[in-house]
């Protein structure tokens, strides 16, 4: 059986779309409309913020051309009042001649206006999508990092990033059609009521099925793009997935294709037929309002034609009103029009608005002092970090002090806290309880960005940096002057001079394949360049998180003996679940569930029964087994 409406076949399970597909549902009709004038009024500021010039002369044209219209209007009475007079043709066109002229202008004058207007939303649109990208980028290389495991902000930061440059121009779009809708009706009103009193009621009359419609099919609209628009956005994320480069291979490895082609497959029903169903009562409503609307304007020219016989209005009059009364109809369709176009741009447009004012609130607290210049004492204490999202601590009570160019070792199980640590200790995370201070200086009264400038991280989820081999090694201190010393030392150093010499354009190589002339690196070869990133930036205090997981054991070892030699006058906290190269250490600190269980140099630890011992022992049998099994075959 076919059934009127289309079922909602989709699995509303939770996605991190639920909360919007939640506001959407949540924001009613008549709110929606509500809101719509303070959201246009932002858009006017944002457009005044880029560029009063051109915000003046939109609205200054758009307002003009319209005003035009009445004074066309005004004209066209006096048109009809001449050419309606007694009295020979000639002598009746000659007196309506200035009129006409004047009627000329203002359709020539409106045409041009309507021209600049366009002109100037042409150069306003490209103002305002690059001053909110750029604030929106401003803002988010700015906020502290923990917001962005906060999964409220990531999603938010996620749907607006894409849409929100987009919406602001369309927005813009339907600012103008609702300042032109709603002065065309206004003037055109005060028109009439100047040419005739009952006029105005008649211009209601004649207005109202027509308003009826179309709010009926804005509301229509709004229900639907609130019913789709979850399906919409989970269909451009599949979409982006199997046309990206990156799942590309999995989709293939894994034959995923068909199970996405159904899951897009499924959506896209789902909208195509609501989407029809929409159609459907678009054109019914379509036909209903039309028909009223005929009835409305038949009911008003029978007033009109009344109000001449009665000669209680004269002719010319009633000419104008009947253009007044069309012209009207058509701008009153303009302006729901603007309210029809404007529901899913205001929603994103204000949840950017939302979210900047979120991310202006979380950004980084840094302060005043500055670090101190060379590799100083740094001593946490009691250290306690939960992540936003998570129901345990990842840090709980740790104290760790670490010595002016010392080598000290963090090892651990997975999960005990190693990388949160290296995070808080690279001023990256403020930590919640407890404190950290560099050289007796605490971390909240230094200025971060002269901490971080005395710290080379090599972190364990490196970028790949769609740039050159090059810049991939010295973005870390991108206005360096003396960089071409530092760079061959920090190349050879990390082995990474043999990973430019297999480039076809050595270090000036574009390191992104989706690019022409770009390449790939093996995850190694990226390995060893963003250990040379760390060499390069020089940094009194280096920290090494897993910065050997994906190179062959000769290679590591080369590298830890690179870092070594580069721990002359710097402090070095290495963080590997590697216990060989952890043994040249000079203290090594074992963590478990976010806190310092053991402590010491490899040969104290080794020397008691704990877990350093127990997990040293058995990778050591391991090699051990792996290297006989290898000597048997
Ligand atoms: P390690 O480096 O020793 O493997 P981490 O410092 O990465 O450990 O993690 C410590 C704890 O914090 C773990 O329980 C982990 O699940 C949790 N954790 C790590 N990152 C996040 C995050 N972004 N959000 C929530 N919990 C996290």
């Amino acid at each position: 059986m076919v059934t009127d409406e289309p079922t909602d076949s989709l699995d509303k399970t939770a996605d991190p779309w639920a909360a919007y597909d939640e506001t959407v549902a949540a924001t009613g009709f008549w709110t929606m409309a509500r809101q719509l004038p303070t959201t246009f009024g932002s858009v006017l500021v944002e457009c005044w913020r880029v560029s009063r010039r051109d915000t003046v002369a939109l609205v200054l044209c758009t307002l003009i051309a319209e005003i035009g219209t009445a004074v066309g209007l005004l004209a066209t009475t006096e048109i009809l009042d001449h050419l309606l007079e007694t009295g020979p043709t000639p002598e009746r066109i000659r007196s309506a001649a200035p009129a006409l002229l004047l009627v000329a202008a203002m359709v020539v004058g409106r045409g041009v206006l309507r021209e600049a207007a366009g002109w100037t939303r042409s150069r306003l649109t490209p103002q305002l999508r690059r001053s909110l990208q750029t604030r929106l980028l401003r803002l988010t290389t700015a906020v502290e990092l923990v917001a962005f495991d906060d999964d409220g902000f990531q999603n938010t930061l996620h749907r607006i990033r894409e849409r929100a440059p987009h919406a602001v121009a369309a927005l813009l779009d339907g600012v103008l059609r609702l300042l032109s809708g709603a002065i065309g009706v206004i003037v055109i009103a005060g028109v009439l009521g100047v040419l005739h009193p009952v006029l105005v009621p008649l211009l209601l009359l004649a207005l109202l099925p027509t308003w009826w419609a179309a709010v009926r099919s804005a509301r229509m609209s709004y229900e639907m793009y609130a019913a789709i628009s979850g399906a919409e956005r989970r269909m451009d994320t599949l979409s982006n997935l199997m046309a990206d480069r990156v799942p590309a291979a999995e989709i293939r490895a894994y034959t995923m294709r068909s199970f996405l082609l159904g899951e897009f497959h499924r959506l896209s029903t789902h909208v195509q037929d609501r989407a029809i169903h929409l159609e459907r009562r678009h054109a019914e409503n379509g036909a209903i309002g039309g028909s009223l609307a005929g009835l409305g304007i038949g009911v008003v020219y029978l007033a009109l034609g009344l109000l001449l016989f009665t000669a209680a209005m004269p002719l010319a009059v009633a000419g104008t009103a009947v253009i007044a009364i069309r012209t009207a109809m058509s701008s009153l369709r303009v302006l729901v029009d603007s309210m029809n176009w404007s529901y899913e741009n205001a929603l994103f447009y204000r949840d950017y608005l939302e979210f900047c004012r979120g991310a202006a609130a979380r950004q980084e607290r840094s302060g005043g002092t500055d670090a101190p210049a060379d590799a100083d004492r740094i001593v946490a204490r009691d250290i306690a970090f939960t992540y936003p999202n998570a129901d345990r601590p990842a840090l709980n009570g740790l104290s760790i002090d670490i010595e002016p160019g010392e080598i000290i070792a963090i090892v651990g199980e997975n999960g005990s806290g190693k990388t949160t640590l290296a995070k808080i200790l690279s001023g990256l995370y403020q930590p919640d309880a407890g404190s950290v201070t560099y050289g007796g200086v605490p971390l909240r009264e230094i200025d971060l960005t002269s901490l971080r400038d005395r710290i080379a991280v090599v972190a364990q989820n490196f970028t790949h940096w769609p740039f050159s081999a090059r810049q991939n090694v010295t973005i870390g201190r991108h206005n360096h002057a003396e960089a071409d010393t530092g760079f061959a030392a920090a190349i050879s150093a990390s082995g990474t001079d043999d990973v430019f010499a297999g480039l076809p354009r050595g270090a000036d190589t574009l390191l992104d394949p989706t690019y022409q002339g770009g390449v790939e690196l093996s995850g190694g070869q990226w390995q060893r360049i963003a250990v040379a990133r760390g060499l390069y930036r020089d940094a009194p205090l280096l920290i090494c998180d897993e910065p050997t997981a994906a190179l062959d054991a000769r290679t590591e070892h080369s590298i830890f003996e690179t870092i070594r030699k580069h721990a002359a006058q710097r402090t070095v906290v290495l963080i590997t679940h590697r216990l060989a190269t952890v043994r040249y250490a000079d203290r090594i600190f074992v963590l478990k569930q976010g806190r310092v269980v053991e402590r010491g140099s490899h040969d104290e630890l080794m020397a008691r029964d704990g877990i350093y011992r127990e997990f040293y022992t058995l990778q050591a049998q391991a090699y051990h087994n792996d290297s006989r099994q290898t000597g048997d075959s």
